[in-house]
């Protein structure tokens, strides 16, 4: 992510000229909404005064009819039909998604997991059961940004000219195209998408300030995101993203949770008390953030409620560990860009979860200096958005106005002969950008030439993420060699991509849009490529395959290695389940059946998911050995 100065701030226009225009924060836990008016950077709330809107949506058999608190008052009575943390899934494949959940604790969100269990994968997407049928993460995105957008135009009084959509500076090109579908379903008009910690560090005014190098530590609800910006000649370049996307608030809440769960073995709850009990942790967590002591309701077998008190020390002590975790990908990020903390000119705090007293402590203690709090870590996404949605809407377009540009986040490239990757546009290049490269054919009189469209930083294909893949004919037959295959890819502001292939000596020439595989029927590639590209449906089964194969070998890597650091946290039973479904894998992973392995890949997803919750809770409980209920109670 990158800022370009064009120009200083300028005064705003008459409120009669004045453009509406919203930045729009769409979180995992909680989306918001933010405007500029008079100048001044605004959250709009909702008739209740609410600022945040919890990024959940509900279903009937007619439709979405609950978004935000209602729907999340309904997750405990319609868990099934209640969806939150959509944006887990956004541009995800199944395998991807169960990965996710499977990193997962059960209960925490709602119908994450049960919605796995129902996911479908149509048209390379994950689809999600409920009462309204099927729905894409799209879709329920698309759900929360319409009544944002409701919600801002009501307050002002008008139809909106865009938004500025924010996203991790990691979201690939699948998950920003993604976001981008959902908001333009919801009505929006998306000036752009922008990068989140751009967001904030433009919200703190950072881009106005003497250059230096930037820490946006980021804990929200669900996820961890640290990122290292550097402000140099009015640019912001992220030098290093990293983080954890199964560590956040949550984590806290599910700790706190196992601690009371041990306290007063409490091992018979039903899913609706269990429920409850964690909301109540998450309560006393954010009590804690702000008072000494905290009090947790318990509903008791016998019908009766007691009360448990937890005060921030022991808060403290029991969620120190994920606190320390954050600290790994911060040191990773900062050795990735090469620096020490004397380099660190200043640190943002984004997120809810960064309200924690010790959470804050342990960034100071970091990096030698108290991190930037000043403005509500839950808002500042949003405003930095809602300043950047505000230039661009043309309401400070005076000549010494800021424009903001994009950075690839990834590596864009094509795969050529062996596997391998040659990069066309590498990562943290500026945006809108193109760039060219010629390329040969292989063999004598080789007339078509498939292009396999790759974004990562891996030296092999393989390992890369597929975009697409598509043919180019109508080359004349010459020598091997002898043809001169321009290719070149285009990224315009919104980090999507467009690849255009030249056969020089001809003029043959052809252009694709490439919508990453999130969405990518066969159907639609035929589509787009139907000018001088002809898509291949063998190709196509090739990708499906190479895919599943290389989706196979990290699940069974996975497993063998959680075989072998923590196999006796399992019974017999269990231990034998996962084994056979593990050797099934491997053994399908030898055949060219897709289909078979898909199916193998996702029963042993399935059959390793508890597992994985099981070693989560395991780690938990170690940490909170030796302790008492009748100590508290
Ligand atoms: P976000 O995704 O940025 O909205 O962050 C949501 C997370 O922040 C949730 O886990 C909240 O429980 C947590 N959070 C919000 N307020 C507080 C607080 N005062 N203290 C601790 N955590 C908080």
């Amino acid at each position: 992510m990158a800022l370009l100065q064009i120009s200083e701030p300028g005064e705003s226009t008459a409120p009669h000229q004045h453009r509406l225009a919203v930045g729009i924060d769409l979180g995992t836990t909680n989306s918001l909404v933010a405007t500029v008016r008079n100048s001044i950077p605004c959250v709009l709330a909702d008739a209740a005064g609410r600022n945040l809107l919890p990024s959940v949506v509900h279903y009937t058999s007619k439709g979405a009819d609950l978004v935000g608190h209602e729907a999340l008052a309904r997750a405990s009575q319609d868990p099934y039909n209640t969806i939150a943390s959509v944006k887990r899934f956004m541009g995800r494949g199944l395998v991807d998604a169960q990965a996710v959940a499977a990193g997962q604790y059960l209960f925490a969100t709602m119908n994450q997991a049960s919605s796995i269990e129902n996911a479908s994968v149509q048209e390379g997407a994950v689809k999600i059961k409920t009462a309204a049928g099927e729905k894409s993460p799209v879709e329920i995105s698309a759900e929360i940004l319409r009544i944002l957008r409701q919600r801002a135009e009501s307050f002002l009084g008008g139809d909106l000219v865009g938004a500025v959509v924010t996203v991790p500076a990691y979201f690939d090109e699948a998950q920003r195209q993604a976001t981008k579908d959902a908001a333009r379903l919801a009505g929006l008009n998306v000036l752009r998408l922008l990068n989140e910690p751009t967001a904030a560090a433009i919200a703190y005014g950072l881009d106005n300030k003497a250059e230096g190098i930037y820490a946006i530590y980021d804990l929200g609800g669900g996820t961890f995101d640290i990122s290292i910006l550097k402000l140099s000649k009015g640019i912001f370049e992220v030098l290093s993203t990293g983080g954890d996307s199964a560590l956040g608030g949550d984590d806290f809440d599910k700790a706190l949770y196992e601690w009371v769960c041990a306290q007063t073995a409490l091992d018979h709850l039903t899913p609706q008390s269990l429920r409850a009990l964690l909301i109540s942790c998450k309560d006393a967590k954010e009590k804690l953030s702000s008072q000494q002591q905290a009090f947790i309701p318990i509903a008791k077998t016998d019908g009766t409620t007691a009360e448990i008190a937890v005060d921030r020390q022991t808060f403290q002590t029991i969620t120190q560990l994920l606190v320390t975790k954050t600290m790994k990908p911060v040191r990773k990020a900062m050795r990735d860009a090469g620096l020490t903390v004397a380099d660190i000119k200043g640190v943002v705090m984004v997120g809810g979860a960064t309200r924690m007293p010790h959470v804050r402590e342990a960034v100071e203690a970091f990096f030698k200096q108290p991190p930037l709090t000043d403005i509500d870590p839950d808002q500042v996404v949003a405003i930095g958005a809602a300043i950047q949605a505000n230039a661009l809407a043309g309401n400070k377009s005076h000549e010494h106005d800021w424009l903001l540009l994009d950075v690839v986040a990834l590596s864009l490239g094509v795969e050529t002969m062996g596997g391998l990757i040659e990069r066309i546009i590498n990562r943290n290049s500026s945006i809108p950008c193109a760039m060219a490269q010629d390329f040969t054919t292989f063999q004598d009189g080789q007339t078509a030439m498939s292009i396999h469209v790759v974004q990562g930083e891996r030296e092999l294909a393989k390992d890369c993420r597929s975009l697409a893949r598509f043919e180019l004919h109508g080359i004349p037959p010459m020598p091997a060699g002898a043809a001169r295959i321009r290719i070149t890819f285009q990224v315009d502001a919104d980090g999507l991509l467009t690849v255009t292939a030249l056969e020089q000596t001809t003029g043959v020439q052809a252009q694709v849009n490439v919508k990453p595989s999130y969405g990518l029927s066969d159907q639609e590639i035929t589509r787009i490529l139907q000018d001088g590209f002809a898509s291949s449906q063998t190709d196509m089964a090739a990708r499906a395959l190479a895919e599943q194969q290389v989706d196979a070998d990290r699940l069974i890597q996975a497993t063998r290695s959680a075989l072998q650091a923590d196999s006796n946290l399992l019974s017999k039973e269990e231990l034998n389940s996962i084994h056979t479904h593990l050797q099934h894998l491997i053994a399908v992973r030898q055949t060219a059946d897709a289909l078979a392995l898909k199916q193998a890949i996702k029963t042993l997803a399935q059959a390793t998911e508890n597992f994985a919750a099981i070693r989560m809770n395991a780690a938990v409980r170690h940490a909170l050995a030796g302790r008492n209920v009748n100590e508290i109670i």
